[in-house]
Order: C-alpha cells, then structure tokens, then sequence
C-alpha cells in the first residue's frame, strides 16, 4: 500500500568512538526509506543539491523507493555533522547547512496525491501542513515526527500541524517538552489532547511506548552487543512502524501493537553500522527473523 515520506535527504559527518566519516549519505528520510521499503513500497519527497550525484542515488536502487518527488536544486545539499560521546548517550551536533532545504517547498508529483499512509518528518510545521494540504482524499494514516527546534520555536504551526495528523512518534525528552509534563504518561494523555489518537515515545536504549486509547504497550530495543553509530536510528523506527502498518493496510490496535515490534527492529539494524551502512545490505529475512526473536524475549505467560 502507498507509503509517502517527506523529509532530509542529507550529506552527513560522523564522529563515534568506533569511526568517523567526513561525507556519508544521511538525512531523516533517507533512514526512513531504506527501513521501510523493506516492508512496504515507498514514495520519497525531499530535495537534494547538484552535489547529490547518480551515484549517490544509487542508495535507493534495489528497493522499492520512487524517486519521482526527489526534486534537485542548485546548490549543495543539506547537510549534518555530530559527534558521539564514548558512552553514545549523547550526542553533539556540530553543524546543520540547511542549503537547498533552506527554501524547500515540497510538491507531491500527481500520483503521490493519493498516498494512504504517510509520514511527515521532522520539517517546518507549515511545510508538514503543506504536504497535507496537497493530497486528494485524507489519508488512513497520518504519522508525524519533530524536535525540540520546532516545539520551541514555533510552537503555534506545530500546534496546529498536531491537530490534523493521527500518530505521534517523538523522542522522550521531545514527548515532555511539547507536553510540558516529566511524566511519559501524563506527557502521552496531554497530547492526546492536541490532536493525536496515537503516541509513540521512543527512549533509545530503553526501547519504546505506545499510547493508543486507553492501552499502553513497551517494547524493548533490541539488545545489542555493539552499537556503532546511532544516527537515524528514530527515523528507521519510523520506518519500520510505518512500512508495517502500510504492508498490512490495517491500523487497528493490535497492528499498531505489531507496528512497534517493526520499529524496534528496523532501528536496532540501523545502529549497527556507521550511517546507512548496514540498511543498505538488510534483507527482509533479518528483519522477521529478528522481529520474532524480539517477541520470543518479550512473551511471559502468567
Ligand atoms: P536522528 O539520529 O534520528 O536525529 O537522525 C539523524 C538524521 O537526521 C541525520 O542523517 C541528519 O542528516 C538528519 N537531520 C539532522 N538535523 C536535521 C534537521 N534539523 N532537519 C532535518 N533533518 C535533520
């Protein structure tokens, strides 16, 4: 089933304790396509600068990702460097050149419009709004994610972004500070009441929650013995979620539930290896073989 994505398609720079690269293909959709595609075919709108080559692109071959919404402007890419703590706990970012994203207007290519399930990642709240505004019909599924940039800075597009938009996926921290609440829960219920039926809050190595209706389900990440790089691993999360929810064209509770199972695998593989590196070779067999060994870990019968 159609899934649509919007988001950075990015040059990055890395710094972790285990390797560094000075150029590497990143950016929040770039993350989200590869994971999704494994599940889902997915529709892809961004733009990247003249610096964002053939064979660049080539990161997308072999998968289902349509490139008709990649638009190419003059100029250099978006680009983000950071730089990991020892402990990967935290993380600095080191510079963000927005470039061609600083004047991006996302424009649906007419067979994008009617995209089921769609994904607005962390842009502009009115760019979000803007994406919406382009469809024909209202999507099944609306998901949205955004940071602590647009929480802060503009937080009146942003709330009304979250009025029109069905699932939440968000950070922790970013959960509490839209909610303005140190509680998870208490975060959740209050943006309930801005508009999404559904959050899910990501806490990185501590796994996941969903808040759906009167239910919560916690998922654990999955334990690795080695995290290498955790760019992108949110945004692979998001893809997983997403590609789930758009392969089984379904979005009651028990799929969501699924959903996060998905997630939790797809950003344990995107950690694995500096950037994109180890999306760009997984296969849809990893990927159920690991969802099931999640769930063999989380299944306790009283
Ligand atoms: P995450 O680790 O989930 O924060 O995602 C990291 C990816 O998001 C990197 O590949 C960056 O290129 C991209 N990124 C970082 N900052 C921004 C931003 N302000 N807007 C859009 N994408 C960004």
């Amino acid at each position: 089933m159609s899934l649509l994505v919007v988001g950075s398609v990015a040059f990055d720079a890395l710094q972790t304790p285990f390797g560094s690269t000075d150029r590497t293909i990143g950016g929040a959709a770039t993350y989200f396509a590869l994971a999704a595609s494994l599940l889902a075919p997915v529709r892809l709108v961004a733009v990247v600068g003249d610096d964002f080559t053939a064979k660049e692109e080539a990161v997308f071959h072999g998968r289902k990702v349509d490139l008709a919404g990649l638009e190419r402007a003059p100029g250099k890419s978006f680009f983000w460097s950071g730089k990991y703590s020892d402990d990967l706990r935290t993380r600095q970012t080191l510079a963000t050149e927005l470039n061609v994203f600083a004047t991006f207007q996302p424009k649906l290519p007419e067979a994008y419009r009617d995209s089921r399930y769609v994904f607005l990642g962390n842009i502009d709240p009115m760019l979000q709004r803007h994406v919406l505004e382009q469809m024909r019909h209202r999507p099944a599924l609306v998901a949205l994610d955004t940071m602590n940039y647009w929480i802060a800075g503009t937080p009146q597009e942003l709330a009304k972004t979250l009025r029109l938009i069905d699932a939440l996926l968000i950070n922790d921290e970013e959960a509490c500070q839209l909610a303005g609440e140190h509680n998870l829960l208490r975060a959740a219920k209050r943006i309930f009441s801005m508009g999404p039926k559904a959050v899910v809050i990501k806490r990185g190595e501590y796994g996941a929650m969903l808040f759906h209706r009167d239910a919560i389900l916690t998922v654990p990440a999955y334990p690795l013995e080695k995290v290498y790089d955790p760019t992108g691993a949110g945004d692979s999360f998001a893809g997983g979620f997403m590609g789930h929810l758009a392969r089984h064209k379904k979005i009651d509770h028990s799929s969501l539930r699924r959903a996060m199972v998905y997630g939790s695998v797809l950003g344990s593989f995107a950690v694995e290896k500096l950037g994109v590196d180890r999306l760009r070779m997984l296969t849809r067999r990893e990927v159920e073989a690991r969802a099931r060994a999640l769930v063999r870990m989380t299944s306790i019968h009283l």
